[in-house]
């Protein structure tokens, strides 16, 4: 009875690949073929040098995952920062259609719309856990698109640094008066509570950092962590560096696409993109993960960098003074307001389980 349906069956694929064609070539129907015919090109601009440890190598992986999960249909080249736009004008980029798709942090367009800080970090805000938690199942994506939307651009979460460090100092912070007239490179809301308690924020892409340090055109700067600011040699322009990541507790990256480049793409390509991105999100926090605590050995062992927490009460005093940055940014703008509501409640939802769960075990461990 087996052998007979068997038989059968064998019968039945007989007649059907006769009718339509077994062959490799000709599986597809008509209208996938239209679509797995069509091939694109595009550029994506980033706001970090080429191949930077991290940053820059995320969407460099990111291409290359795209180029092998679509078999060449969709071939993305990475551009570093200057290559084709500067660091600071992806965005626009993306928006006006100069490059297809960009790789860069939401908090650099806070003249353009200031809500769009938050979807990178929040001084005192969420960790790395936390953020992705919000954006893919707290609301937090939803609201991302529509705070982008007016400009044609569609965001992605594109990495997360994790917890970064306070940066490196030319002098000791030993009071908050010892940040007052500081001239410090600290983008972003971080930025904005640094203004708050007296010191001078300055904006600059990575890549202009060492120099700046170097030649005292600012006192102090904050990057990444151990493993970025390592590799951009740091250490060698100031001597005192300090923790923890109190304006970037979990720095979130974004990969934007040009809408109606994206609307352009066939399903399949899209749904590449989107799973692409998830997964170079993740693998970016792996990447820090398993990198930042090598490269701290290294600048406390190799290059005797003298490593220091902020005095807690430098620490409460830029608490109160990110507080009152939120609160006047949330009472004067409707769309900051929407954003911070929805991240501040996740955040206090959160934290209730993660003060049982992972604050506990890190204090038992
Ligand atoms: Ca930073």
């Amino acid at each position: 009875m087996k052998l007979l349906m068997l038989k059968h069956l064998s019968v039945i694929l007989l007649a059907t690949c006769i009718l339509q064609g077994c062959g490799e070539s000709q599986v597809q129907t008509s209208s996938a073929s239209a679509d797995t015919e069509q091939h694109f090109e595009w550029k994506l601009v980033t706001s970090w040098p080429k191949n930077f440890p991290g940053l820059g190598r995320a969407p460099e992986t990111f291409a290359k995952y795209v180029e092998r999960m679509s078999n060449g249909r969709l071939k993305i080249k990475v551009y570093g920062a200057g290559e084709i736009v500067p660091g600071f004008e992806v965005f626009d980029a993306v928006s006006q259609g100069t490059a297809e798709m960009g790789h860069a942090a939401a908090y650099y367009w806070k003249g353009k719309v200031p809500a769009a800080q938050m979807f990178t970090a929040i001084p005192f805000g969420m960790n790395a856990t936390e953020m992705n938690g919000w954006f893919h199942y707290g609301g937090g994506m939803e609201l991302w698109r529509e705070v982008y939307k007016p400009f044609g651009v569609i965001p992605f979460a594109g990495g997360n640094t994790g917890v970064q460090l306070a940066g490196w100092f030319k002098k000791p912070i030993n009071s908050i008066e010892d940040l007052q007239g500081l001239k410090m490179r600290i983008p972003g809301l971080g930025g904005e509570v640094l203004k708050k308690v007296g010191g001078v924020p300055v904006a600059l892409t990575g890549g202009e950092l060492f120099t700046a340090l170097q030649t005292g055109a600012i006192d102090a700067t904050e990057w990444v962590g151990p493993y970025n600011d390592l590799a951009f040699g740091l250490y060698k322009a100031a001597d005192y560096y300090y923790y923890t990541g109190w304006h970037e507790p979990g720095a979130a990256l974004e990969f934007t696409v040009n809408e109606k480049a994206f609307n352009s793409l066939p399903d399949d390509l899209k749904a590449i993109i989107e799973v692409a991105t998830q997964a170079v999100n993740q693998d970016m926090l792996d990447e820090y993960t398993a990198r930042n605590n090598e490269a701290m050995q290294t600048l406390l062992t190799k290059y005797n960098v003298d490593m220091r927490p902020f005095p807690p009460d430098v620490v409460e005093k830029l608490k109160a003074a990110s507080l009152a940055v939120m609160q006047e940014h949330a009472a004067t703008d409707p769309l900051f307001a929407k954003v911070y509501k929805s991240y501040s409640e996740f955040q206090k939802n959160v934290t209730v389980y993660h003060k049982i769960s992972e604050f506990e075990y890190y204090k038992n461990r």
